[in-house]
């Protein structure tokens, strides 16, 4: 199928999307709009975000609604609000010209009456989170025996966020005649196991690690110390006057307070993390969108729902530890046929994530060196003319105010004018740069501090920061780290809390975990049962340097936090 019209899909659908700037189908719609307008077979389709996916199960399914009956035919899960709202906005959209079409959007966080209300007047379309969609299935509010589609979007991410139990309890309720469809941009073992047992003889249609924008995506990578790495990213950004970017942080700490150095410093810049309320998220979200702000700090989770077309950059303060994650994130420049760049901080003992990062892509990171003083003075010396070049002017407006201007500056030569109009600016640039060291890593120093470049850094030492906590489930139970980590993420339905070292005994276990979120490690554990097993978290009274012990200790350490910028 190489156009819209070619496919079948309603006039009135072709003519919303045009309007929307639907020119010609993206790769994912390709393939799955012809499939899904033809055959009734369940579908897993693989592919990145930002590559259409909406448009790719929404206007097929569109197409074959039965817009006489008011009951729910469809039900598309996200795992965020966010998503969410923007599926169920881009359906509306696209479904503008037909008659009749109701959606109702189902989230967490907001007022469940007026989406029961939503339900009861006959949706035939429902996108919801897990959580809220079962609690609506509970109430026997959504009615699940006309489902004809079931959409799980972003599937990975939803299993990431610990939505496994909700899903596997929404799919057992839905009807055995149905059309599933799984849309992921990786295929992890569990999306796997799910699309086997919830999915009949299920077909895939990938369009591989190929996001729409990939090839417009540069990707770059500046080697620094970890104690200069907010310098190293000051500098960056001034030799981008341009940017319009989002700079991603690993904890919502680092994010507040990356982005409140950046604010102190005079940068357009904002944080966006779980700890904002929604009402606080969509206002951040809004201005940066609308680009009132130029650069936006956010952990992963929370700019997920966040849809934004013409990013310049994607900056990576410090490199995510899975390769998907990178992808994901740089995914988000470089769309709708733009070019963008995806810049990664890293110093030299974090190389071998990078290897990990270049196996995944397909392509090679290319080291950028850090600017110095003098070539960012240049670059915004050139971006104030350039600025200056192409102002437009309001004569009219500014007319009343010339001969004033002009007789002030009378004294002042063509050349001189000009050299007093450029220092406002450059001035400030010039004396903050002045004598600025450089802040690359040599040769030299990458390879002491590198050393076998495969070797992974050594283990975190326990630390002040972290609170350590007794798990009475160990290796007898088949408990790995790994297993652990999935289960805290699971638990505490975030990938932002930082975990420090674990140790597995054979019955128990100990794990360290920012000391900030104490008390939610605490509540998520309550009635937890791990294999049928009531288990306890409680914060250990160990000692956490006592190597004494009769056991044998597994040790090991899921992030290498370095907080020595903090003290900058
Ligand atoms: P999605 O992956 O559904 O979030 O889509 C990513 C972005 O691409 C959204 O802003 C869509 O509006 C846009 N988009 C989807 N399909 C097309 C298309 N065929 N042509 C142009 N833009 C599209």
């Amino acid at each position: 199928m190489q156009t819209f019209e070619e496919s079948g899909i309603n006039p009135l659908i072709i003519k919303a999307i045009k309007e929307l700037g639907f020119e010609k189908p993206t790769p994912i719609q390709e393939l799955t709009i012809p499939y899904l307008l033809d055959i009734k077979k369940d579908l897993v389709a693989l592919a990145q975000t930002g590559t259409g996916k909406t448009a790719a199960f929404g206007l097929p399914i569109l197409n074959q609604i039965n817009t006489e009956s008011g009951k729910t035919q469809v039900l598309i899960l996200s795992p965020t609000r966010e998503l969410c709202v923007q599926i169920s906005n881009d359906i509306k959209n696209y479904s503008k010209y037909l008659n009749n079409i109701r959606i109702a959007t189902l989230y967490g966080g907001a007022g469940i009456d007026k989406q029961i209300r939503e339900l009861d007047s006959g949706c035939q379309i429902t996108v919801g989170t897990p959580g809220r969609v079962l609690d609506l299935i509970n109430r026997k509010k959504l009615k699940l025996q006309n489902i004809q589609y079931v959409v799980l979007d972003e599937a990975d991410e939803m299993l990431d966020m610990g939505f496994k139990d909700d899903l596997d309890a929404i799919l057992a309720a839905t009807p055995e005649e149905k059309q599933s469809l799984l849309f992921s941009a990786t295929m992890p073992p569990d999306i796997a196991k799910i699309a086997e047992k919830y999915m009949k003889n299920a077909d895939e249609i990938t369009v591989g690690e190929k996001n729409i924008s990939a090839e417009n995506v540069k990707h770059h990578f500046y080697l620094t110390k970890a104690r200069d790495r907010f310098s190293a990213l000051q500098r960056i950004i001034d030799a981008h006057p341009a940017i319009y970017g989002i700079i991603f942080c690993r904890t919502r700490r680092d994010t507040a307070e990356i982005a409140d150095k950046l604010i102190e410093n005079g940068y357009n810049a904002e944080a966006l993390h779980g700890d904002l309320s929604q009402a606080q998220r969509d206002y951040v979200m809004n201005r940066f969108r609308i680009k009132h702000m130029q650069l936006l700090v956010a952990t992963d989770v929370a700019a997920r729902g966040l849809d934004v077309e013409n990013l310049t950059h994607v900056i990576h303060y410090n490199i995510p530890e899975d390769p998907k994650i990178y992808i994901h994130r740089s995914g988000r420049t470089g769309r709708a046929g733009k070019k963008g760049t995806s810049i990664t901080l890293l110093h030299s003992k974090e190389m071998f994530r990078l290897r990990d990062i270049e196996k995944q892509i397909g392509k090679k990171l290319n080291r950028k060196m850090i600017p110095e003083g003098k070539e960012i003075c240049e670059r915004q010396l050139f971006h104030l003319i350039d600025k200056v070049e192409k102002i437009e002017v309001d004569k009219d407006l500014i007319e009343p105010y010339m001969d004033v201007i002009y007789k002030k500056l009378s004294w002042l030569s063509r050349e001189e004018l000009v050299n007093h109009f450029v220092s406002v600016e450059f001035n400030r640039f010039l004396s903050y740069y002045k004598n600025a060291p450089d802040l690359n890593i040599s040769e030299n120093e990458r390879e002491r501090d590198s050393g076998d470049k495969n070797k992974k850094p050594k283990q975190r030492k326990a630390n002040e920061e972290f609170s350590r906590f007794f798990i009475n489930i160990g290796s007898k139970k088949k408990l790995s780290p790994t297993k652990l980590m999935g289960i805290i993420n699971e638990q505490t339905r975030t990938r932002d809390i930082q975990i420090g070292r674990i140790d597995i005994m054979d019955s128990f276990s100990f794990f360290e975990v920012d000391t900030q979120y104490e008390n939610e490690i605490l509540s998520a554990f309550v009635d937890y049962k791990y294999k049928g097993m009531n288990v306890s978290v409680e914060i250990s009274k160990e000692k956490k340097n006592d190597t004494s012990k009769p056991f044998k200790k597994k040790n090991f350490s899921k992030t290498k936090p370095d907080k020595r910028h903090k003290k900058r």
